[in-house]
């Protein structure tokens, strides 16, 4: 008998009828004989909605009490899919993050799970109860209560499948499986059967927001065998693989992108030493992620440092770049809100050369202007004007025949 973990996100238990639905393929999968253990999301819209209370009271709620209040949309979900079940005659048990044990850090709003209890999971299993679990929190030593970061259920899951070593953690939601970029923003979007842990890591941080990036790092340092299936539809979803087992590796996996995004220039700094470290240490002490960098080339002895940082910190980001001014002797301070970041992933990259050109002759093409560019081992990213995002998404899908069916892959 084989021990599943499946998750539903916030689309699949979206409302009563939902949850229904999630009861009957759950219950089905339990009557076959598998151990089920089941993460669950709040309803959809339901965190938001909560942060957006929060922001009703205070701009910049307490971190402690964000987590309180944003980890009871979850609990809300797995008691109504337990009494779903209940219904069905088949046993249900529901659990918070903090009474399984999901112990964490401290870090409220984007808590790292340090340790996952399994004992109550085994005892309840044990008598045949099928389990559910809030996702998305935990609990810190002290007993306060933390969640793990937007889209964190994921990562509960994979850690729940971790820790009761699963045979599958199954993440269920609202398209079919991991596709070569957005099939919400480009129709010719293929459903991937497999991919990487490495290149699933990259699109996960690029922006595909179908997985979070910790539940991939997770699963790929546990070994967890993880796909990404749909709830409303049968199929095989996309398995996230070791590389060493594709037979094929295509160069390019897919396309992701990033709106939420700002850049910010400092202009006319001097080059010496040190300079880089002042601007971009002063905006990281404040807890910004500071995410592309690029200075260019000294032109009279003086530099521009560009960067971006996620946009929802652009203002605060440009009045502490106003206060280190002076002690670097800038000129200015520039901030665009309207950038996009758009990359292409994939590890055959290592291996083909020609793709950064081919890229940037698709842009070209488009007469998309690229800001910056930037490289790594697997992915090219770019920042370009946002208003261009969707044509370049497509203009790169289709220069790189993404849509078509390639070497290595099932036909879907
Ligand atoms: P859930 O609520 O189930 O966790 P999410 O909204 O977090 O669902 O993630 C699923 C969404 O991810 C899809 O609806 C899709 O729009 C988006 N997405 C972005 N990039 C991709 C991609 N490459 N493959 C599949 N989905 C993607
Ligand atoms: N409910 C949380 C969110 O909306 C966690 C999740 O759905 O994974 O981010
Ligand atoms: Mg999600």
């Amino acid at each position: 008998m084989s021990l599943i973990v499946q998750k539903f996100g916030g689309t699949s238990v979206a409302s009563v009828g939902h949850i229904e639905a999630v009861a009957d393929k759950v219950a089905r999968f339990r009557g076959e004989g598998h151990d089920i253990v089941v993460v669950l999301s709040a309803m959809a819209g339901e965190t938001n909605r909560l942060v957006a209370l929060a922001h009703e009271i205070m701009e910049q709620p307490t971190p402690r009490e964000m987590d309180v209040l944003l980890s009871t949309g979850e609990q809300v979900s797995v008691s109504l899919l337990c009494m779903a079940l209940e219904r069905r005659g088949c046993g249900a048990r529901s659990f918070t993050g903090g009474q399984v044990r999901i112990l964490t850090d401290e870090s409220h709003t984007r808590a790292r799970i340090r340790e996952v209890d399994s004992t109550r999971l085994h005892a309840q299993l044990e008598q045949g109860n099928v389990v559910v679990v809030a996702g998305f929190q935990g609990v810190t030593e002290n007993g306060c209560i933390t969640t793990l970061g937007r889209g964190g259920s994921d990562t509960t899951a994979v850690a729940l499948a971790a820790a009761l070593e699963a045979d599958e953690c199954q993440i269920y939601t609202d398209v079919k499986g991991v596709y070569t970029t957005d099939p919400r923003m480009v129709d010719g979007a293929r459903l991937l059967r497999h991919i990487t842990f490495e290149e699933m890591l990259e699109l996960a941080s690029l922006g595909a927001r179908v997985l979070q990036i910790r539940a991939v790092e997770f699963a790929g340092k546990y070994k967890v065998p993880l796909r990404v299936l749909s709830t409303f539809e049968e199929g095989p979803g996309t398995l996230i693989t070791l590389e060493e087992e594709e037979m094929e590796t295509p160069a390019i996996a897919g396309v992701a992108f990033e709106r939420d995004e700002a850049k910010l220039t400092v202009k006319g700094v001097p080059d010496v030493p040190g300079v880089a470290y002042k601007v971009i240490g002063a905006v990281s002490e404040q807890g910004i992620e500071v995410d592309v960098i690029v200075q260019n080339a000294a032109a009279e002895g003086s530099n521009d440092i560009t960067f971006t940082v996620k946009r929802g910190d652009a203002e605060r980001t440009r009045q502490i770049l106003e206060q280190v001014m002076p002690s670097v002797s800038a000129q200015s301070v520039e901030l665009d809100t309207k950038i996009a970041k758009v990359s292409l992933v994939g590890v055959g990259m290592r291996s083909h050369a020609g793709i950064a050109s081919r890229m940037f002759k698709a842009l070209a093409g488009e007469n998309i202007n690229i800001q910056i560019i930037t490289t790594s081992e697997i992915k090219i990213s770019v920042v370009i004007e946002e208003k261009y995002l969707e044509l370049a998404v497509r203009a790169l899908h289709g220069a790189f025949e993404l849509e078509k069916h390639q070497s290595g892959e099932a036909e879907t």
